[in-house]
This record gives C-alpha cells, structure tokens and sequence, in this order.
C-alpha cells in the first residue's frame, strides 16, 4: 500500500479480464482513492457490482470519466475510436486518458481525434492476460513481473507519461516507453503472429476428419497441440480487432514465416536433418532466453500440475 494514491479518480471503461484486473490490483495497492467502472451490457454492470471490485458502477461512459483524474478504456481496439467520441465532452481538465489495446497506432489514430486538449493522451499496453473473459477472470496478481508498453506521441506531457508509468510500477508491471508502430511491429512478431498461427492449427485438427477424428485429436492430444488450443481460445472479437487494426505488421511477417515454413517444408522433404536440426538448435536457445529474464516457467511442461501415480504404481519396482 502507498500512503498517496497516485489517482484520485480512477474510471474504467469496459470491466472484463484486463479491466477487473486493473480494478483488482489498483485497490490492492492503493494506487487510486476512488474507482467508478462501467462496461457496455447491463449484466457485465450487475457482475462487477456483485464482485464489489469498484467503489461505483455507473450506466454510461460519459458519467464513468465525470471528474476521474485517470480513464483508461480496456475494450476491444475496434470500439475504442466511439468510446472516445462519447467520452471526449465529459473529461476533467488535466485527466490521463489511456486504453490497454493490443495494438497501438490504430488506438492512436481513432481516438486522438475525438480528445479535447486539455487531457493527456497516452496509451498504453500491459502484454499480460489469459485466455480468459469477463470480470471473474481478472486477478490482481495479472500484471505481476509482465511488461505495460506506453505509446506516448511525440508532445506527450512528461509528468503525465511518468504518473501512468508510476501506476502500473505499482500494480507490478515492469513499463517500456515505445512509438505506436514500433509496438505494433514487435507484438506482431510476438504474439498477433503466433496467435494466428495457432487458430490456424487448431482449426486444421478440427478440418481433417479423414485422417484424424476430433476425438482422437482430444484425446491424444500433445503438448505442442495442447498449448495451441489455449492459445486459440482466446477471445474472438478482441483478436478479430487485432488482426483488423494491426493488418500491415501481421501481413509483413506473415510473408516472412511463409517463407521460413517452406524452407522447413523442402528441408522435411528432401530429408535434410542437417537442416532442421539447426534449425531447432537455433530456437531452443530463444526458449532458453526467454527463462533467463524469468518471463516463463522452467517447471517441464511448462509448470503445469500433474496428476499423482496410482500408489501400487508409485512404489519401487521389485522382484520380490
Ligand atoms: P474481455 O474480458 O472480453 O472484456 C471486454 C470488455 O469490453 C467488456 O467489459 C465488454 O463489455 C466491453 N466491450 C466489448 N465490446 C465493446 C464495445 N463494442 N463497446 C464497448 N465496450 C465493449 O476483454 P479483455 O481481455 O479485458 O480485453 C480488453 C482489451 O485489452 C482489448 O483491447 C485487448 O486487446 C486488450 N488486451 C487483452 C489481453 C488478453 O490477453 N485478454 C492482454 C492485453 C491487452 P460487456 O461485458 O458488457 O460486453
């Protein structure tokens, strides 16, 4: 806990995962004395209400930002451009308006328009979630060691861009400072890429009946399998917006790992092993990595819980 919460007012528009989480986790850590949240449905407002996570949970955005010293907006990136319309007359002189979009640049260039210029705009993007919707499955701990990249444009004001970045230091976030289209490239590559790339397998399983039936596809299922199909469980509207709002980066790599996949695809059939072991070699060390700055778990599998032995098969083998 602070003694000085760092917001007065905080306004949250749209209460799902990563709104509940901020909720959650801004009330831990008493980074805000107040906050008013509202989300588009009247059974979302009802949820949040009976999870108690706000001090307030009002009808409209435009009665959600009255008075709030920070605003951040946590919908689907395709809503954001409207939401700014409703909220722009509303905003208390000074506020910080900022959004938790996925991609950056088509946040910028719809909302900026619609702002009036006594607010700071800075968006921003905590890379943290799950595959998970709706206020009961936020958790205050979300953020915890994740990274919140701020796209502040260029004449973004400087306390302003420090306050928020204080913010999500304290809701546990270790924050970057980045130009929108240097996110969009890099979240391309990261994670809009691969989450293509497992819809895409996930649907082939579910598109080869002949070969392979959906339930031998449960059933037998794998690691590598497995992992694709929580990737591809994540929600369709906010990763439909992705795809839509971040099209010139994802098409860019798109291009380049059409061209990795068939190198892979000749080295397979001409049975080069020579190739595809280095080729494996060389990504294993980005896995590697990647557990160096402690952004994954190093438990196998990748920490998931296993169940325990049956006890007669647990014991030692013997040949008594
Ligand atoms: P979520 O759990 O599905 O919650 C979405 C919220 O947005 C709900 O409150 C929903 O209201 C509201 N909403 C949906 N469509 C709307 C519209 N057209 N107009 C106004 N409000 C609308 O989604 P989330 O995972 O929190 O994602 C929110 C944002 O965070 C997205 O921009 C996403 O790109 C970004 N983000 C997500 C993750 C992740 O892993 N999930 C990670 C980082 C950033 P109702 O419930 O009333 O429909």
């Amino acid at each position: 806990m602070t003694d000085a919460p760092l917001f007065n007012r905080l306004a949250l528009i749209g209460v799902g995962l990563i709104g509940s989480s901020i909720a959650r986790a801004a009330r831990a850590q008493g980074a805000v004395r107040e906050i008013v949240a509202t989300a588009r449905s009247p059974q979302t407002r009802k949820r949040v209400a009976e999870l108690g996570i706000a001090d307030q949970v009002v009808e409209t955005n435009a009665a959600a930002v009255e008075g709030a010293d920070l605003v951040i907006v946590c919908i689907p990136v395709g809503a954001c451009g409207d939401v700014a319309r409703e909220i722009g007359p509303h905003l208390a002189q000074g506020a910080t308006v900022s959004d938790v979009g996925s991609v950056k640049g088509a946040v910028l260039r719809d909302m900026a328009p619609h702002l009036p210029p006594h607010v700071r705009f800075i968006p921003a993007h905590p890379v943290a979630g799950t595959e998970y919707s709706g206020p009961d499955a936020g958790f205050a701990e979300l953020f915890v060691n994740r990274w919140c990249i701020l796209t502040p444009p260029p004449d973004a004001d400087t306390a302003a861009v420090e306050r928020l970045a204080a913010f999500w230091s304290l809701i546990g976030a270790n924050v970057e400072t980045m130009t929108a289209d240097h996110h969009d490239i890099v979240l391309a590559m990261t994670s809009h890429l691969p989450h293509l790339i497992a819809y895409t397998v996930v649907g082939t399983a579910d598109d080869v009946e002949k070969l392979v039936t959906r339930s031998e596809v449960m059933k037998f299922s794998a690691g590598g399998f497995r992992d694709f199909t929580r990737i591809a469980a994540s929600d369709p509207t906010m990763w439909r917006d992705v795809f839509l709002h971040n099209k010139d980066a994802v098409l860019e790599l798109l291009a380049r790992f059409g061209e990795d996949l068939a190198v892979l695809t000749r080295a397979i059939r001409s049975e080069d092993g020579d190739k595809l072991h280095a080729f494996f070699t060389r990504t294993r060390a980005i896995r590697r990595g990647i557990l160096e700055i402690g952004q994954d778990s190093a438990a196998p599998d990748f920490g998931r819980g296993h169940a325990e032995l049956p006890q007669e098969m647990s014991k030692p083998y013997s040949n008594d």
